[in-house]
């Protein structure tokens, strides 16, 4: 085991690198799986909305790790939870990993999610595997006490891997799936907008919004915040190629008071999670 110091903001922070076990991998929708490591150093620092960055390989291709969000901390037992989608090389690697296989793990990365203050309203929106950095949050939320109205939404039910788990801790979800199999029959971000339009449902304007998704899911997320003047917090998931700031993979463009109006940030070091009023949405 190593510890490095990752610079966030001008602060050093404390991430590490272990040989960490498999304990659980689990194949739980389509493409999707759930893995479980064993990972005490990391699981104790972690908050809500950090992420790992993970050797799916020891062989030299894929040389790169790759990047996912801490889908829960167990700080008792030391173990991390992972949620993640095969959409590539990596992730077909890392799915074939098995219970007691040792896989390198760097992390906790990144700056999470400011959580809110007791009595805030909080709404909670995530698409697609952009659920992994909100049921962490959620679990956080509900041991502070905080109620949050959850939208959830994927392209089919059986996507949508976490409902029993988000409604354990006393969430009552609104779903929306692509092809009607589970809720609302349409983008997750329709349906929102049809509660905060319709007079009906008491819609309580949130103090905070939390988000992950994809990147037009979030988008129109956003219009509809801004439009309302909610503010929110977004985790963005870029390409990223060494995870602790030193190359410039995973730049993203947030508004700045210069002659550009905006400047670059990294995902790995400034991110992954940003006030969503700061991020330039017309080019994400
Ligand atoms: C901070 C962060 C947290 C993340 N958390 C999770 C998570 O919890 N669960 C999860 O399933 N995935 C997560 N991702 C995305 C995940 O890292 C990528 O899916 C993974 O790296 C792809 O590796 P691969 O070798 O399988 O695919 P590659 O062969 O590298 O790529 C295959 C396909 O996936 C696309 N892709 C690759 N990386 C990304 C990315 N970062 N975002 C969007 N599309 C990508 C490529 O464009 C390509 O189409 C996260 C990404 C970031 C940056």
């Amino acid at each position: 085991m190593g510890s490095i110091g990752t610079s966030v903001k001008g602060r050093v922070e404390l991430s590490f690198l272990i040989d960490a076990l498999v304990i659980k991998q689990e194949r739980v929708g389509p493409g999707l799986y759930f893995m479980e490591l064993q990972a005490p150093e990391i699981a104790r620092k972690a908050v809500p909305g950090q992420f790992v960055h993970m050797q799916v390989s020891r062989e030299l291709e894929p040389l790169l790790r790759r990047p996912f969000s801490i889908y829960n901390a167990d700080q008792d037992k030391g173990r991390l939870e992972l949620l993640y989608q095969v959409v590539g090389k990596g992730t077909e690697i890392l799915s074939k990993a098995a219970p007691g296989q040792n896989l390198s793990v760097l992390g906790p990365l990144g700056r999470g999610f400011v959580l809110p203050e007791k009595g805030q309203k909080v709404m909670v929106v995530g698409g697609g595997i952009g659920i992994a950095p909100l049921v962490f949050l959620l679990k956080e939320l509900a041991a502070g006490g905080i109620s949050a109205e959850v939208y959830l939404g994927a392209r089919t039910k059986t996507c949508l891997p976490s409902l029993s788990q988000v409604g354990s801790m006393g969430f009552q979800p609104k779903v929306a799936s692509d092809d009607g199999t589970i809720g609302y029959h349409g983008q997750i971000t329709a349906l929102l907008e049809r509660d905060m339009a319709d007079t009906a449902i008491a819609f309580l304007k949130p103090d905070m919004a939390y988000a992950c998704g994809p990147k037009p899911m979030l988008k129109s997320l956003a219009r509809l915040l801004l439009a309302k003047h909610i503010p929110f917090q977004v985790s963005l998931e870029e390409h990223m190629g060494c995870g602790v700031g030193a190359c410039l993979s995973c730049a993203c463009k947030i508004k700045a008071n210069n002659q550009e109006g905006y400047l670059y940030r990294h995902v790995c070091v400034n991110g992954p999670v940003f006030p969503g009023e700061e991020v330039v949405w017309d080019e994400a």
